[in-house]
Formats: structure tokens, sequence, C-alpha cells
């Protein structure tokens, strides 16, 4: 008995101290691809050889997720490149311009660095399965192949962007399959429920939030890639289950600043991949479907950042379970998937070690023609910096840095004019340089992406594109804007001073409703139990003037707080970076005294969000992650299948995301709604909910498309079945700016001038409000700005209501018929967004 116990322990110690590297079938106690392995199981694995392949292996953890998943990075190569990683990433670094300490790069000898990111959608999860079977192959002993590619090459590999989205869909997906998988498309584990795995905790979608950055996961990783900056990076992503494997070379549109490197070298790996896929037998296809135009995804952000950016597509994503029953009858199973990108992985890191000395100097060439000659026709960007304009400001000069785009403040005033493209007018202007303007060179290293971002129009070779077609900054921000052809000179300035208030007990305070900084700090003076009034209407006092919106914050109300209003006051204010104004007396100057009616008492509401099956998870999810991310606001979500069974009467607004609510034909629910807004309550309708609430015979109408625009030559109108999808283009909006007109005067379109830039994704049009309401968000004729608008809808765009309240007995309803805060990216949006809430009815 003792002996054995000796031997046991013996035993122990001996596996313990020589444990062998695994493959990943051996440490998982399974094949893979025939079952589903959880994100904590991945990350073992990874842990796992990195503990025993230390020499070619450093794993890096850089962040976490919402739900506390780690990030994960792991880095590998030869034992050689592995012992001076942090001297290669330095002189990658210095070889792209963008190192700190100005030494000089050394071109020869250095390895490729090629990065491939696993998962990014949750839901198409056979990426990470082969994460781990490339990783085995790089480090297991016995394959000579890959030690030779390691030689010159740094392979970096993210197993799993999107941990949370991932772990959603596989924890789901194992509790509903049954003991043997069921490969019918009818079965339940084919139809992943609301709101699916594909995006983050908040809802998400990770591929389109590169350049943004909005997300946590975003915001680490990219910090990791812009110290990095690979030469390939690879997305790895899966398509509807039929469809067979797509890699590069990608499809038109191609934005205009790819090199020809850059396209030549896809079709250079494209053809390394057929090579394997021919000899397996495997259908493919390439330069369909997938473009490169949208700056925020996983290829063009790294094209646009120097790289040669792809995204591969597997046949299966949500619908394809451990095995899916294809149209032509066969089983496409998980192991299939994995092998599939597993084989296009190596193969990427293959045809890069083979070209490594290119891909190394065409790298350094990208970045020293930015610096030398700068991308695009605009050599400077002029941004006009007032008072107003401040808060927005300082949020694009966050978003600059996230990118590491270079800008600097003017300092001084220059004597004379100058002439360049006014974004707001569409044609050449004269402006000055003030004191406090932002500018952004176009010759330095990120030139490429600066003019992806900036140019007024980008030019679209082909308008049958993925996703949005404008995006330009200066209207994502509102912010006047010249593009200059020469290159502006004004002495640096310093950034902006931070607001350091210091008031002291008075008879009360104002602050200028200017944008998200001014929300931020209403909310959290409500959430003090602050009482908090605004004007409707501009006022003069003490020789200061404020507009409509001013907060204002007086001593009546806030009795209880005693003398530790001032506190309060500079904290929230310090906190927020915003001025807080003294004030005496409440007799103004000019306007309306405190205690007029033209000053509303502002309740800090209590809000619900409709969210749940049928909704928009996006539109729902960017809601939800303002409330708690953006304003740290208190917000409740709401199923909107439970309406009937919710006490509504505990809220005073209710947001109801872009989505389908079959509530609204049930008659008890509809009355419900009605009658709770009849009693004072506020519902805020954003995109497709204002369109489904125009069906109704108590709402907005939906406005009639002018035929008129339709009539032609009968002949003509007959399509020709080869056109037939890029017929769809012609009523097709795929993302695009038009100016709408704003009456300002008006609560909803507090802190705007009387114009704001909306990105329309439809042709929903409707109707003004004649009686008990106010037009407050038209779109006149030719407003459009930039982006592709198909043929047959761009006339019909004009003389309808894209923002406007409807009063309803004691109620309102809040029409918001385009997305404000699209991905969370379109900042000049969120105020009034904010407006609906806060300030509508008060
Ligand atoms: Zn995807």
């Amino acid at each position: 008995m003792h002996k054995k116990f000796l031997f046991a322990v013996a035993t122990l110690f001996f596996i313990y101290t020589n444990a062998q590297l695994k493959s990943p079938d051996e440490f998982l106690g399974y094949k893979v691809g025939t079952r589903y392995t959880p994100h904590w199981k991945i990350v073992s694995y990874f842990q796992h050889v990195a503990a025993n392949a230390s020499a070619n292996v450093k794993l890096e953890q850089y962040g976490q997720t919402n739900e506390a998943r780690p990030l994960l990075l792991s880095f590998i190569s030869s034992s050689d490149n592995i012992s001076r990683l942090e001297q290669i990433r330095l002189n990658n670094l210095r070889l792209a311009n963008i190192s700190k300490d100005r030494a000089a790069p050394i071109e020869e000898g250095a390895p490729a660095i090629v990065w491939l990111s696993y998962n990014v959608h949750g839901n198409e999860t056979s990426s990470s399965e082969a994460a781990m079977m490339t990783i085995w192959a790089l480090v297991d002993p016995s394959n000579t192949k890959t030690k030779e590619w390691l030689k010159n090459t740094v392979v970096v590999i993210d197993p799993c962007i999107n941990p949370d989205g991932r772990d959603r869909y596989v924890n789901w997906f194992n509790s509903v399959v049954g003991k043997n998988m069921n490969p019918s498309l009818n079965a339940r584990e084919h139809r992943e429920p609301w709101p699916g795995g594909r995006t983050n905790h908040y809802n998400f979608d990770l591929n389109r939030d590169w350049a943004w950055q909005t997300q946590i996961e975003s915001q680490q990783r990219m910090k990791m890639y812009n110290q990095w900056m690979p030469y390939v990076h690879v997305d790895f992503h899966e398509q509807g289950v039929n469809n067979p494997y797509y890699f590069a070379p990608a499809a038109q549109p191609f934005h205009e600043v790819i090199t020809e490197w850059q396209r030549d070298f896809q079709v250079t790996i494209g053809k390394n991949h057929a090579k394997y896929f021919d000899a397996n037998g495997w259908l493919y296809f390439t330069k369909e479907v997938f473009d490169l135009f949208y700056p925020s995804y996983g290829d063009t952000y790294p094209i646009y950042s120097g790289a040669i950016g792809m995204t591969y597509e597997q046949g299966g994503g949500p619908a394809g379970g451990l095995g899916a029953l294809t149209d032509e009858g066969d089983t496409l199973t998980l192991s299939d998937r994995a092998m599939h990108h597993y084989t296009t992985g190596l193969s990427t890191i293959e045809v890069s070690s083979l070209n490594a000395s290119r891909l190394v100097k065409e790298f350094r060439k990208f970045f020293n023609d930015a610096v030398s000659n700068g991308v695009g026709e605009y050599k400077t960007y002029l941004i006009k910096n007032s008072d107003a304009d401040r808060q927005r400001i300082s949020t694009l000069t966050t978003l600059l840095d996230k990118n590491e785009i270079q800008y600097e403040f003017a300092a001084g005033s220059s004597k004379g004019t100058f002439t360049g493209y006014n974004y707001f007018s569409g044609k050449d202007d004269m402006f000055t340089i003030e004191v406090g303007d932002l500018m952004i060179h176009s010759q330095q290293p990120r030139s490429a992406m600066i003019k992806v971002l900036f140019e007024p129009k980008s030019k679209l070779v082909d308008s049958n594109t993925y996703d949005i077609t404008a995006w330009s900054l200066p209207y994502v921000y509102g912010l006047k804007t010249f593009g200059s052809k020469t290159k502006l000179q004004s002495s640096a300035g310093a950034k902006p001073a931070t607001i350091t208030n210091n008031v002291s007990d008075a008879y009360g305070y104002v602050i200028r409703w200017l944008g998200l900084q001014s929300v931020k700090t209403l909310a959290s003076l409500m959430r003090q139990g602050v009482k908090v009034r605004f004007s409707e209407t501009p006022f003069e006092i003490n020789g200061q003037q404020f507009d409509r919106g001013s907060l204002i914050i007086i001593k009546k109300g806030n009795e209880k707080l005693g003398n530790s209003l001032a506190s309060i006051i500079n904290q929230t204010c310090n906190t927020n970076n915003i001025k807080a104004n003294t004030i005496t007396t409440g007799f103004v100057d000019k306007g309306f005294d405190f205690g007029s009616g033209k000053i509303h008492f502002m309740k800090a509401p209590r809000v619900a969000l409709l969210t749940g099956e049928g909704v928009g998870s996006n539109s729902a999810g960017e809601i939800w992650n303002f409330f708690e991310q953006s304003i740290d606001y208190p917000l409740t979500l709401v199923n909107a299948n439970d309406f009937g069974r919710i006490n509504w009467s505990d809220f005073d607004v209710m947001i109801m995301p872009s989505g389908n609510y079959r509530f609204l034909n049930e008659k008890p629910s509809a009355d419900q709604l009605k009658d709770w807004i009849n009693k004072g309550g506020r519902l805020v309708a954003l995109e497709s909910a204002v369109g489904q609430l125009a069906k109704t015979d108590w709402a907005i109408k939906s406005k009639k498309s002018d035929d008129a625009a339709d009539k032609k030559d009968p002949y003509t109108a007959l399509q020709v079945y080869e056109e037939r999808e890029r017929e769809f283009l012609r009523s097709n909006i795929p993302g695009s700016i038009f100016k709408v007109q704003l009456d300002n005067t008006h609560p909803l379109a507090f802190g705007y001038p009387n114009f704001y830039y909306t990105l329309k994704q439809d042709d929903a049009l409707y109707e003004f409000i004649k009686d008990g309401g106010w037009n407050v968000g038209v779109l006149k004729k030719d407003s459009q700005v930039s982006g592709f608008v198909g043929s047959s809808v761009k006339d019909k765009l004009n003389d309808a209501l894209v923002f406007g309240v409807q009063d309803m007995g004691s109620g309102k309803i809040v029409y918001l018929a385009d997305n404000l805060m699209f991905r969370s990216f379109w900042e000049n949006g969120k105020l009034m967004f904010c407006n609906a809430v806060f300030m509508v009815g008060q």
C-alpha cells in the first residue's frame, strides 16, 4: 500500500516535470471539430503551448472583455527571433517611421510579421478551433516545413477576438444539441436565438469597430496592433452554409489609396491557397462580394495601415452547428470548416515567408511615401475651433490618438487668408487660421488612413459595396473644416487646457449645452439628486450670453444639499472638463428670468429600452452601451415581448430601437402604449420603429414616393438578366450623408446650428406633421452631400420629415428616422438623441 502510494506520487511528479507538448487533440481529449471548445479551454491550450514550447512562443494577455474573459496574443517564431522579439518590434516601427526614438531601421534580414485574427464574429466558430490546429502546426517538432518558415517570419495569433460572443454561441449550442448532432437545418441547433453570438457583450459588431474603437475589445487590441504593425493580416470569418470558401483577392470596390503592391500580393496569396484547395478538390471563389472600402474592418484597416489585409470566409456560421446539410446534399462538418481555415492560415504564413524581404521592402516604401509625399490632394485639413466646437474637437482628437494620427493646434493667428475646400459649403472658400484651430497634415505615416477618414467624397469605382459609403469625419463630428492643397504653416501650440472650476456658494450656476460633456454633466448631477432646469430661449446675465438649452442650477429646490452644492458643481464639471458659470441673481439682462415659464424644471427621467426578440440587436446595443459606457445613466432593459406585462407607470421615457414590434398590432398592448403616452409618457422611436408606428392610425404617416420619377421609356425599363445584381443598386442607399435643416429653437435640436449631417441608410420618408407637432429636422431638395445613392431614389429624397415631435395628450412621440449614433461613431448625432431623452417634453 505504502509502496504503491509512493509510486503514484513519483509518477505524477514525472509527468508534471516532463510534460510533453501536446497536440490540441491530445490536450482536449477529443478531435478538433468533433465538439465545440469553450473559450477557457482554448486559453488553456494556448497557455499549454507557451509553457511547453517557450523557446518558440511568447504568450501575452492584452486585456479582457466586458464579461471578464482574457484576450490573448501568441507570438510564434524561431527561437532566435523570439529571443529578440522586442528588437524586431522596435525595428519594425522604425521601418514605418512611427518609432519615437528616430533611430535608423535595418531592412536587411527583418522578418515578415503575419497576424492572424480568429473569431471576431463569435458565432463563426470554426476559426478559433482552427487557431489551435495552426499554432500546433507551427510548434509541432515533427513539422519541419513550418520551422523553415519561422526563420524569417513572426506569426502573431489572436485565437479569439470576441470571446463573449463565442461563448454565448457555444454555451447555447451545447445546451440544445442532442446525443448526436442533427444536420437538418430545420433542427433547433441551427437556429440561434436573439441576440446571437456574432457581436460582443453590448451587441456591437467588432468587425465594424477597428477605426472607431468604441468597444473595449477593439481599444485594447488596437493598442497592440499599433505597437506591432504587421505586414499581413487575416480576419477569419464564416458565411452561409452553402457558400464555398472565399479568399483573396478581394472584390471591387477597392479604395483608391490601396497600392499596386497591396493589390498584387493579394493575388499571390490567393494563388498559393488555390494550390492547396485544388489538390484537395475543395471549392472556393475570389474577387466577389467582399470589397475593400469602409475603413473599419479587419481587412481595410490593416490595408490603410500599410499591410496586406484580408478576409477569409468559410461556409458555416451560426447555422453550421457540428454538421449541416447543404443544398447539394453534403454534410458540412465543423471539422471540415476548421480544416479549411487551418489550410489558408498556414498557406498565408508560407507565402509570406517566401516573400519576406519583398514584404519588408514594400512596407517600408508605403510609409516612406506617406511621410514624403502624403496621400491625397489635401496637404492640410484645418478644423475651426470655436467654443461651441470644443467638446467635439476633443472627442475627435481622442479618435486621432487611438489611430496614432498626428495633429497640432495652431499657436497663433496667421496673417492673411487662405483658400480651401469648405466641407459645409461644398466649394472652395477663403478661411483664416486662428489660435486653437486643429491642423492635420497629410505628410505623416498614417497618411492613407487620414485621406480615407477625411476625404469629403470617396471615389467609388463600383457602387456594389457591402457597407456604408460615406463617413467623412467633418460631417460625422459636425465640424467646420477646410481641405488645403498646400501645406499650411503655423507654429504648433499646446493642447487646449483642461478646465478647473472653483465656484463658491452663489445664487446659482449655468452650464452651456454644447455636446456630450454637457450631457454627462447633467446625467451625473441628476444621479446625485441635484435639481436642474433649462432655458428654452437664449438669455444674457452678468454680461454673459447663454444659448438655448443652457442648464441652470439654483439653490431653490436644492436646499437639502446646503453648502455642498458648490462642491458638487465643481467636482462634476471638473470631471467632465466643462465650465460652470456663477450667477449672482435670477434677474436677467436679456431673455426671461429664472422664475419664468420659459425656464423648465427637468425631472430625472426613468428610462426603459425595448429589447429582445424582434428588436434590432445592433440598434438596441448602441443605446445600451451609450447609457452604460458613455453617459453613465440608469437604463432598464425590457423585453418587447413582455410589453403587456410591464408596469409602464414606472417609466417616463420608452426607447424603441429599430426593430419589428408585434405588440403594435395587438390591440390591448397598442392601447396600453397610447394610454401611457397620453398620460405623459415620452416615446422615442428610432429608424424602422418609426416606419412601424407609421402603419398605425394614431402616429406619423409615411410619405408616398413620387411616381413621376419612375416614368420612363417602357423598353429601357426592361431588365437585362445579366444585370440583375446591378439593378437593385438603382434603388439602394447603402449609407450616405445628407444635410438636414433643423429648427434649433425646438428642444430636440438644442446645441446645434440650423443644420445637421445625417447618415441615411434607407429611403423611408415621412410626411410633415401638420397639427400638434413639430418638424424639427427636414430634408430639402438636393441635400445629398457624400456617398452613394441609387439613381431611382435620389430624386425622391426631399420634402420629408427626418426628425420630429408629435404631441399626444400630455405626452410626446419623438421620431428619429435616421440612426443618430450609428455604430457609436456618428458623434454629432448623440446630442440630439440625448435631447430626445432629457429635454423634449420637460
Ligand atoms: Zn464574419
